[in-house]
């Protein structure tokens, strides 16, 4: 945890949530970490600073991060869609990954499943996915679309802006909220989801060089937060992502 959020004896020193201060940090394993290793990260993600006090006295440190968590589906790793060669108990994989807990899953935006890389994918070079360079120029684009938007503001990015802000300064297309209303009276997604998904949603919408979100980008903002797919059409000009 002191590794992770920062500490120590005497004179605190920053963690790793620190050191990764406007960078990514990356946790592998992530069920491995300790749960209360894990719930100290909710501080900094809520607040981009962390409060560390020692006998030596009380500091503030800087930590806005991006963090990206990756996790086996079982502790062996080989629990796939295809299942072969893991032998965990079914109970054991259902702990394994409740390891994970809700308020720290919360604040996860997207979530992707990716299966094992076969063989021939592991041999093939080249010729397949964008280049790199190209990705960097769209995203490039798409911050400097929500800068402009937010130019007169604190805050550059969108992962900035305060939900009650984002919520009541820069509307969405009419109807758009619809299926993510939904989800909110149904429980399947938090108060502070739906702020989350609001940011995801605008996002796409810089991306695709649309002035603002319509059904198609809030619905694509759930179903990477949630795995469920709402089904909007891809509105004319396309999605960009
Ligand atoms: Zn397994």
């Amino acid at each position: 945890m002191q590794s992770l959020v920062g500490g120590g004896n005497g004179v605190p020193r920053p963690g790793a949530v620190s050191l990764a201060h406007r960078g990514v940090l990356f946790l592998d394993e992530t069920p491995e970490f300790s749960g209360k290793a894990l719930d100290a990260l909710r501080q900094p993600l809520e607040s981009g600073h962390v409060v560390v006090a020692r006998s030596a006295g009380v500091v503030r440190l800087p930590a806005r991060f991006l963090m990206v968590l990756a996790a086996n589906p079982c502790p062996c790793g080989r629990h796939t869609l295809h299942g072969a060669g893991c032998e965990c108990p079914p109970s054991v994989i259902r702990r394994y990954q409740a390891r994970l807990s809700g308020p720290l899953l919360d604040r996860v935006d997207l979530r992707v499943e990716v299966e094992p890389v076969n063989r021939s994918d592991l041999l093939c070079q080249g010729g397949r996915g964008e280049p790199t360079a190209a990705v960097a120029a769209r995203v490039r684009e798409a911050r400097e679309r929500a800068a402009a938007r937010l130019r007169d503001t604190p805050w550059g990015a969108n992962s900035e802006v305060p939900g009650h802000e984002l919520r009541t300064r820069w509307l969405v297309a009419p109807g758009a909220l619809a299926a993510a209303e939904r989800d909110l009276e149904r429980g399947l997604l938090t108060a502070r989801g739906i702020d989350r998904v609001l940011r995801v949603a605008w996002t796409i919408a810089d991306l695709a060089a649309r002035d603002r979100p319509q059904a198609y980008d809030v619905d694509l903002a759930l179903e990477l937060r949630t795995g469920i797919s709402r089904g909007a059409p891809m509105p004319a000009g396309g999605g960009g992502l």
